[in-house]
């Protein structure tokens, strides 16, 4: 089994890229469960009005339940809107409904519009009586309000690339908003993390995306890839994740193995690794 130690502070990361399309939505989710399924307690902050992330929990999205849309917009307490997965009870979520595609809009005359959901945030972890070791916010494909929000929420950047063609285009846009981020809204936002999604190690341009990633950013890439996996595409259609649908998958293994490198990129925690007994 895998033994974690966390350092008791929460790590709010955020999941972005403009590109739509890349594994965000499924490594939110998974890398959650796999954070989960070793002991370390996640929330998930869907921030996508298409609610796929809310879907592939389990969780209840549709148009009357109380979402990120309410907290954003209405000053709802995060707390009023978080539920548990069904799939364990260490994986929280802060559901997305449709009505987080008018948000885009409805924020450009609110004050304070770019820090809504990091004042929810701050006051919901204040309040919290139970720890929370991570918050996991997935990200809509652009770099609008709702994007903006979560970078002035976040401390750390993760950031999925799908092996493909064209897989660093758009890179620099987003680097960019993140330096305008860091210079006028959250200093502390950092590229903390990239993960190289759909991995199929079969074909030579993988292998050349893959490279070329690591070349540019040799710090910030994990070592471990996620593989291109039918189990991994077919879990949100059981309202599961890889974790939970087929925890042996490669997809799921990858995931774990995601999940241990991100917790021991912080100093203060820790991961042992026994063996099964
Ligand atoms: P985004 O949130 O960036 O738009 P998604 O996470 O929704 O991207 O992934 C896009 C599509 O690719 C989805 O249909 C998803 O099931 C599929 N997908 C993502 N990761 C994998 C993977 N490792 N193997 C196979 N299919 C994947
Ligand atoms: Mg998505």
């Amino acid at each position: 089994g895998v033994d974690i130690s966390l350092s008791g502070r929460t790590r709010v990361i955020t999941v972005s890229n403009q590109k739509g399309g890349v594994g965000k939505t499924t490594s939110t989710v998974n890398l959650a469960a796999a954070l989960a399924s070793m002991g370390a307690r996640v929330l998930v902050i869907d921030l996508d009005p298409q609610g796929n992330a809310s879907t592939a929990l389990g969780v209840p999205h549709d148009s009357e339940t109380p979402s990120v849309y309410d907290v954003l917009i209405d000053d709802f307490p995060i707390a009023d809107i978080v539920q548990t997965s069904p799939e364990s009870p260490n994986l929280l979520c802060a559901p997305s409904t449709i009505h987080l595609a008018g948000a885009e809009i409805e924020l450009v005359s609110q004050v304070a519009r770019e820090h809504r959901l990091k004042t929810a945030l701050d006051t919901y972890l204040t309040e919290l009586t139970e720890r929370l070791d991570f918050v996991i916010i997935d990200c809509p494909p652009s770099l609008g309000l709702l994007t903006i929000n979560a970078f002035t929420a976040a401390h750390e950047l993760l950031i999925p690339i799908q092996c493909e063609y064209y897989a660093l285009e758009g890179l620099s846009q987003l680097l960019g908003t993140v330096r305008m981020i860091q210079k006028h809204l959250n200093t502390t936002l950092h590229l903390s993390t990239i993960m190289l999604t759909m991995y199929d190690g079969r074909t030579r341009l993988a292998q050349q995306v893959a490279e070329e990633v690591r070349e540019h950013f040799p710090e910030e890439v994990l070592h471990t890839m996620i593989p291109r996996s039918v189990r991994v595409s077919e879990a949100p259609s059981f309202g599961q994740t890889v974790i939970a649908y087929d925890g042996q998958s490669a997809g799921a293994i990858a995931y774990r193995e995601a999940a241990v490198e991100i917790i021991g990129r912080d100093k203060d925690s820790s991961v042992t690794i026994e063996g099964t007994p």
